[in-house]
């Protein structure tokens, strides 16, 4: 047997990786392990919303490490306990259930509404969810998701999940039976290119999934945790789910989720939901100190701020290159390149030091750290009008 000749080889081959390999981050920046530095408006796809290594995660995780690793969860443990406390007090649910991942989170969503059914609607747990979504990569999630990559694989799916179009009430409406017990989506669907969800059909969906008897399930894995000028992105609409579930920036770079229901939707019962290390003491240690940064107002206020600066850059550049909108809320938006050429700005970025997204073929995501600064987003943008400006003029060559 001999061993894998080279370093990458022993890793699972998911996704096309490019060769730079990354050893330090701070703030809005990345260190490969030739010395190179990126600007990152990536950040682990919005994981870090107060950038790489933060002091106050790093400082909680240090002394939370010292203190109690993991009791087991079957015990209360106290950081817990304090950060399950402060979402509840700040956000219109009741109850939280901690994870490891969003999918995670959101399979416990779905079974939570599917445990609902049982208990108050005759067993109804048909979930409906919408095109384009992306709800993760288990087989319940990649169920509900509706990309349509995911739509030929794992045969046979997770039977339960209808799809309805985004902003189209009349369509939600008319798959709604009597097996029906939620909807369920992402206020701005991110994966699909940053398509947000307006104000007005979430308020038409909080009332009609009342008038059914159906609870609202918001995925906010990537819209929470101030990532929209809010703390959750469900206050911008004013109305109330009954479920959401948080991941990503929860954590601020480690791996935690959370699934929060109102008392009303929180009806598990002893031995319907569990995992090994739910609700650990390390992850919700962290989780407690990107918290208390983010809820402050005044962070909240900077975010929106940083977002309407971001906002404008990108349509002035819009306007100048000829591209198409900017669309999403607060610091995760989108520029459209009307022209699939993500990929290659996407590739000419990373040798050039910039980290950027192209989560379809004809649009950049950006999704910074949330405490960005105005001189690191100028920066990028300078950075993004270079390579646009090339993209041009090899264009008129050709
Ligand atoms: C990233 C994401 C998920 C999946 O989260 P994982 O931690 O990768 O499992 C689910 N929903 C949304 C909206 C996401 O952005």
């Amino acid at each position: 047997m001999t061993n894998a000749i080279h370093p990458y080889d022993a890793l699972m081959d998911i996704t096309a990786r490019p060769q730079t390999v990354f050893v330090r981050g701070e703030g809005s920046w990345l260190w490969d392990d030739t010395g190179k530095r990126y600007l990152d408006f990536i950040q682990g796809w919005a994981v870090n919303c107060l950038g790489h290594s933060p002091p106050a995660v790093a400082a909680a995780l240090a002394a939370q490490a010292k203190r109690l690793i993991t009791p087991s969860p079957a015990f209360y443990n106290d950081a817990s306990l304090k950060l399950a406390q402060a979402l509840v007090e700040q956000s219109c649910f009741d109850q939280v259930f901690f994870a490891n991942s969003g999918a995670e989170a959101n399979e416990g969503a779905i079974k939570l509404a599917r445990k609902y059914g049982a208990l108050h609607k005759n067993g109804a747990f048909e979930i409906i969810s919408f095109e384009g979504a992306f709800h993760g990569r288990t087989l319940a999630t990649m169920s509900a998701s509706g990309k349509k990559a995911f739509e030929p694989l794992f045969e046979p799916k997770v039977p339960g999940f209808r799809k309805a179009r985004l902003n189209d009430i009349a369509s939600v409406e008319a798959l709604i039976n009597a097996s029906t017990i939620a909807v369920m989506l992402e206020p701005i669907q991110g994966e699909a290119g940053v398509w947000p969800a307006t104000d007005s059909f979430l308020k038409e969906l909080r009332t009609l999934t009342e008038t059914h008897g159906l609870l609202l399930i918001v995925d906010e894995i990537q819209t929470g945790m101030g990532r929209t000028g809010k703390l959750f992105h469900y206050e911008h609409a004013e109305v109330e789910p009954d479920i959401m579930t948080l991941g990503k920036g929860i954590g601020g770079g480690v791996p935690l989720a959370a699934l929060l229901a109102t008392e009303k939707a929180a009806c598990f019962e002893h031995g319907d939901q569990g995992g090994t290390f739910n609700g650990n003491p390390l992850m919700c240690a962290a989780g407690f100190a990107v918290l208390e940064q983010v809820r402050h107002p005044d962070f909240l206020k900077s975010v929106g701020d940083s977002g309407l600066f971001l906002e404008s850059e990108l349509q002035k550049l819009s306007a100048r290159h000829g591209l198409g909108e900017v669309r999403g809320r607060g610091l995760l938006l989108a520029l459209d390149l009307k022209l699939p050429v993500g990929a290659a700005i996407v590739a000419q970025g990373l040798s050039n030091g910039l980290l950027l997204n192209a989560p379809q073929p004809d649009a950049l995501r950006f999704m910074p750290a949330l405490n960005v600064t105005r001189d690191e987003i100028s920066q990028m943008v300078e950075h993004l009008d270079a390579i646009l400006t090339k993209a041009g003029a090899a264009r008129q060559v050709a």
